[in-house]
């Protein structure tokens, strides 16, 4: 049985109500920032999490970070639930639990004090710094490499530097996860970069779990899996996948999939709905690896978008590649016998082809 995941999210929904005053009646609007969004995340993970301004990604942090409760749905952290805490144990969680990273270094420190008085802030509030604890304030700062700028006040570092002693603040009481929202939004890129490699850094040396919001393209290559969240929903996971290369060594390539709900339904990215001219309606076509989603073919616009125009879609030839393939060697083991036995059965009287992975017999 896999191991019980650190975060779990279940069909969480977060609905925000606003309420605007117009002359003497007042009107009320929902807004669905969350609408069933589906997300597992393992102990010691790095996830990104990218998507759309407005797409539902801070909700889901301030969430996961007890700053916020689901208006529907259930939030598991570490196997407790979230929308089930008192107040006090949210207070305890958000204190000892989590550690939070903003986009703006001004958010999470305070400017008129140094480096190192910052980070000993939270350690004073939960009572950690007595005299055993002095050292610790400076040992996060090594952490973060930023020991050299220790009395330097908040106003005479870089924003990068800035954003390091968030970072050392965020993790002064030894949380189980980092909660980090759009951190190097306002940095230039080679900054961007350093914050990433730190933060990396102290997910393997601190086996520490990650979830960081990003608009930066290249995040793919800096965790360990990027969720794309659209609409409040989870739309897609992007993974590495390490393959043997045409030389000698190991590729990596980033592979997107889509992402089930609880409930089997599939979010098809609208570039692909337009692309294919699919609207209300999909016909599902079995091919030997997999199922093909297409227009149905008598539905108005749809021969169009599949037939044979200037514009035929790529993906019809490789289904096309799919079902014309001679030898299914390049099957999963197990499908491949599937077809193996296919083909033997449709072959009477000729020797059965045997699988040569089955042995000789
Ligand atoms: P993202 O971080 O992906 O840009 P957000 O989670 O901030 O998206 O917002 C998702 C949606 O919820 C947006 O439409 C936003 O306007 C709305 N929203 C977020 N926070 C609040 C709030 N406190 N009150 C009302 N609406 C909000
Ligand atoms: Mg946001």
């Amino acid at each position: 049985m896999a191991a019980e995941p650190f975060i779990l999210c279940e069909n969480l929904v977060k609905i925000y109500r606003i309420e605007e005053a117009h002359g003497s009646s007042a009107k009320s609007t929902e807004v669905q920032a969350l609408q069933g969004l589906d997300l597992t995340v393992a102990r010691g993970e790095m996830v990104g999490v990218v998507g759309a301004s407005g797409s539902g990604k801070s909700t889901l942090l301030n969430i996961l970070g007890g700053l916020d409760r689901p208006t529907g749905g259930r939030a598991f952290v570490d196997g407790k639930e979230l929308g089930r805490m008192t107040r006090a144990e949210l207070d305890h969680y958000r204190l000892e639990k989590v550690g939070f990273v903003w986009q703006q270094a001004g958010r999470n420190l305070i400017p008129y004090l140094t480096a190192l008085e910052n980070v000993g802030l939270p350690l004073m509030i939960s009572g950690r710094l007595d005299q055993n604890a002095r050292r610790r304030p400076a040992e996060l700062l090594r952490m973060v490499e930023l020991e050299e700028r220790a009395h330097h006040r908040l106003e005479e570092l870089s924003g990068g530097e800035q954003q390091r002693v968030a970072i050392a603040i965020a993790l002064a009481n030894q949380p189980c996860l980092l909660l980090a929202d759009e951190p190097t939004g306002e940095l230039d890129t080679a900054t961007a970069q350093t914050i990433f490699d730190l933060l990396r850094k102290l997910n393997q040396m601190l086996k520490l779990t990650i979830v960081i919001v990003s608009h930066d393209t290249t995040i793919a290559n800096r965790v360990d899996r990027v969720v794309a969240v659209r609409d409040g929903k989870l739309a897609s996971e992007t993974v590495r996948k390490t393959v043997k290369g045409a030389g000698k060594g190991e590729e990596h390539h980033l592979v997107e999939l889509l992402v089930l709900d609880s409930a089997g339904r599939l979010q098809i990215p609208r570039e692909h709905l337009e692309r294919y001219k699919i609207q209300r309606r999909v016909q599902l076509e079995e091919t030997r690896r997999g199922i093909l989603i297409r227009p149905p073919e008598y539905e108005t616009g749809a021969s169009e978008a599949a037939g044979a125009g200037s514009a035929e879609p790529a993906v019809s030839e490789s289904a096309a590649a799919w079902d014309d393939a001679p030898e299914p060697w390049n099957l999963a083991d197990r499908s491949r016998q599937a077809v193996l036995r296919v083909w033997n059965r449709i072959r009477p009287g000729k020797k059965p082809v045997r699988d040569e992975k089955e042995g000789g017999a």
